[in-house]
């Protein structure tokens, strides 16, 4: 006998089987992100007036995915993970989460990858020399106040820097994860890996997630599913509107919600397979200059760019 599915049992049947989490694949997480920065910096892509800094920041990715190879970090014990579930937490929260000295390696790998490359500017150079002349106190220091836990003043030229390390740890542990450890969030905007804003969204075009529109962490780079035309700060459905820079890729946009007067960059797969959420965000800075201006505030910064407005 045929069984017919009321549309109750549908709506759970499909949500049963949505890819609801992507944990980042450490072999090429970062040198993704370094093509497809070299990419937007060249003449005729969206990134191409800013192309020097794309050209850096993809040496920068180059150099984090080198680092992500060497560290091994230890992962939460069972306890930890049980303690995360029962108290609706992420599993390797920012703020709680005792992080190793590993990224501190990391940056030391970052920092002398960069100063060996041949093109590298002086400013550089010296932000680079300044970081590694630094004691560990000191870069745990940096480490609190750019992850949000303290609030003294930041080295803005050192912050994307420091970042990238971190970024490094937080993806070498989101990467190693059971994923069925971790749970979703009662915020759906926060990551359920480790607590951090997303820094933009993806709707995917791959046959597991066809459609599908998922926030990327800016520090672990985990995504995790969201309902599409939903403002990924304040959660309203009402309002929401998609902006673009006139005759730029169609595969980038903004996702503007008038109800909490913000926005956050979504792309496309369909539009361009190659779209990447930290990259094209970087690349795509004309669009928050053109969202600025229209009285949209960004919520959440690319850690790769120091912006502390
Ligand atoms: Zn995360
Ligand atoms: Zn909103």
């Amino acid at each position: 006998m045929q069984r017919i599915l009321d549309p109750g049992q549908i709506e759970a049947f499909a949500q049963r089987n949505i890819q609801r989490l992507r944990l980042p694949d450490r072999a090429r997480v970062f040198s993704t992100r370094a093509t497809r920065l070299r990419q937007q910096s060249e003449p005729g892509a969206i990134g191409h007036s800013i192309g020097d800094y794309l050209q850096l920041m993809a040496h920068l990715a180059d150099a984090q995915q080198t680092a992500l190879a060497s560290i091994e970090p230890a992962l939460p014990n069972a306890e930890q993970v049980t303690h995360a579930q029962t108290f609706h937490m992420p599993i390797v929260a920012v703020g709680s989460w005792r992080r190793e000295e590993h990224w501190r390696e990391s940056l030391r790998l970052i920092c002398d990858a960069l100063a060996a490359l041949p093109e590298i500017s002086g400013q550089v150079r010296s932000v680079c020399d300044r970081l590694r002349a630094l004691k560990p106190e000191q870069l745990e220091a940096q480490a609190e106040d750019l992850l949000g836990t303290q609030t003294s003043p930041v080295d803005a030229a050192s912050a994307p820097f420091v970042m990238a390390a971190l970024q490094v740890y937080w993806v070498a542990l989101a990467s190693r994860m059971n994923i069925d450890d971790i749970r979703e969030l009662d915020v759906p905007g926060v990551c359920p890996t480790c607590g951090t804003l997303p820094v933009a969204s993806i709707v995917r075009a791959d046959s597991r997630s066809q459609g599908l529109r998922y926030l990327h962490c800016s520090l672990c780079a985990t995504e995790w599913h969201m309902v599409r035309v939903k403002c990924s700060h304040c959660q309203s459905t009402k309002g929401i509107s998609y902006q673009s820079i006139e005759s730029g890729p169609r595969g980038i946009r903004a996702e503007c919600c008038d109800t909490c007067h913000t926005y956050r960059k979504i792309l496309y797969q369909e539009e361009d397979l190659a779209v990447e959420p930290s990259a094209d965000d970087l690349a795509s800075l004309a669009l928050d200059l053109l969202l600025g201006e229209a009285g949209y505030r960004r919520v959440h910064p690319n850690p790769l760019l120091w912006n502390p407005s």
